[in-house]
């Protein structure tokens, strides 16, 4: 019998096929042309593997080919997925979920002009930075404010604009790395600034950074929010009051990197205390700096708070450009702000607000409506007991109680199977079985995730 191989058609053939007549209606012709060749050698590999079709010489399994080729090439990289990790601010996931209002002002600003940059009263060129800018120090008792692209440029721009080849002094036990490749000693040494260390990892006395203050070698006070860890034990660390009192002293600014930016009373989140950016000022930082997509629960940004005369300093240096932010940013940012006039709305209306005040009780009525509906549909799944976290690296060690859907079967075949589905879901495994926390499935995507769950269920019992 003659090699099937030899009865695969031309490419040229087969797009002049009839099967492939709607794939060049809904397609340009030459990204046709490249999915039939895909097709072609697909369907070369699989007779040489023994599987090839039954007529190599029928276009339609072509066509078949070409058109999953072509569908799959246009699904996005940047997709929508379902959390049900547990991990509100889940860094890999896109942190913060935006308001209503602030997807709607992000939407409006992207799709018109806008007076990011023009002043309407006179006519003339505005700044962009005029922007959120009475918001935040309303909010916060600020003198003046800046936004930049995120908390990290935010440093990176205090440290090149006020300590250009200066020393800027650091507790030894805030010497930590945030995630991402954020690294405290190597953003101060990339901005230009030397690192003078203070104190030892545990414990860091006021009098230590008379110390280093006293060789006049510095040039910043800088005090940074370990964020993602914690020490216990025998430990001591200089307060804010002590540093702002030191710092002025010596006539240097005492920069605060915050990290989270929580703007709502932590009670009202049922979480510890936290300290804010307007407690910070309060107790005498010359500048703070914190995320826009944390606690704060906006969109991705870096907010600088503090003295007039500094802020403007860093909105006049050149690296500012380099760092500056989106004109959705700002839409989204000022939109989020708004809401924290009425905290109320802002915990109604901000879902990361939100996600972290709602009771246990609430979140296990949700995974017990979801895991009913899965068991209806032939489903075996449960409610149980889960432990969230706040996650973007706040709030080390405090875990969120909540409630999760277990999905009865083989839990990393589970995993993967709802990873591939479209929208894809992200759950967590635990003592190889899979939960699918609920705390983080925004509302309205219960029917979707039943959807998913059964369609991967239903694909792992094919395997
Ligand atoms: C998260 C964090 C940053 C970085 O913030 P981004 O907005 O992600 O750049 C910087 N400092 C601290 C203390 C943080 O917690």
């Amino acid at each position: 019998m003659s090699d099937p191989r030899s009865r695969i058609p031309s490419v040229d053939a087969l797009i002049a096929s009839a099967d492939f007549g709607p794939l060049l209606e809904g397609y340009p012709r030459s990204r046709v042309v490249d999915a039939a060749r895909g097709a072609v050698d697909a369907i070369r590999r699989r007779i040489g593997e023994g599987n090839g079709p039954d007529d190599p010489a029928d276009s339609a399994a072509y066509a078949g080919i070409a058109e999953a080729l072509l569908e799959a090439a246009d699904v996005p990289s940047l997709r929508q997925v379902i959390n049900a990790t547990g991990v509100v601010l889940h860094t890999n996931l896109g942190r913060a979920p935006l308001a209503d209002a602030a997807v709607a002002a992000m939407a409006a600003a992207a799709g018109q002009y806008t007076n990011l940059e023009y002043d309407l009263e006179a006519g003339e060129r505005g700044s962009r930075y005029q922007h959120c800018v009475s918001l935040l120090t309303e909010l916060t008792g600020a003198e003046d404010a800046l936004v930049v692209n995120n908390a990290a440029a935010a440093l990176v721009l205090a440290l090149t604009t006020l300590a250009p080849g200066a020393g800027v002094a650091v507790s030894r036990g805030e010497l930590v790395e945030i995630g991402g490749g954020f690294r405290i000693p190597e953003i101060l040494e990339r901005s230009g600034a030397r690192l003078v260390e203070v104190g030892s990892t545990n414990r860091t006395r006021a009098a230590d950074y008379a110390k280093v203050l006293k060789s006049g070698d510095v040039r910043v006070v800088l005090k940074v929010h370990r964020s993602n860890f914690r020490i216990t034990g025998f430990t001591e660390q200089a307060s804010l009051e002590e540093l702002a009192t030191l710092a002025n002293e010596h006539d240097v600014p005492l920069l605060h990197d915050l990290g989270s930016g929580l703007l709502m009373d932590p009670q009202l989140l049922g979480l510890p205390g936290e300290p804010r950016p307007h407690d910070s000022l309060r107790a005498g930082a010359d500048l703070v700096a914190f995320s826009g997509d944390k606690l704060l629960g906006g969109p991705q940004a870096g907010v600088l708070l503090g003295r007039e005369a500094l802020v403007a300093r860093l909105r006049d240096d050149p690296m500012c450009r380099a760092l500056r932010v989106d004109k959705g940013t700002l839409a989204g940012l000022e939109s989020t702000l708004r809401l924290y006039r009425d905290p109320p709305r802002a915990l109604d209306e901000l879902p990361t607000l939100r996600m972290l005040a709602e009771s246990q009780e609430a979140v296990r009525e949700r995974a017990e409506a979801i895991a009913a509906e899965l068991t209806g549909g032939g489903v075996e799944a449960k409610v149980v007991e889960s432990s969230g976290a706040v996650g973007g690296g706040t709030y080390p060690g405090v875990e969120l109680p909540s409630a999760a859907v277990e999905v009865a079967g083989p839990a990393e075949a589970l995993q993967r199977a709802l990873r591939a589905g479209d929208p894809p879901v992200v759950g967590r495994i635990v003592d190889d079985r899979l939960l699918l926390d609920v705390r983080t499935v925004l509302p309205g995507q219960e029917g979707e995730l039943t959807t998913r769950v059964a369609a991967a269920v239903a694909s792992v019992g094919r395997l």
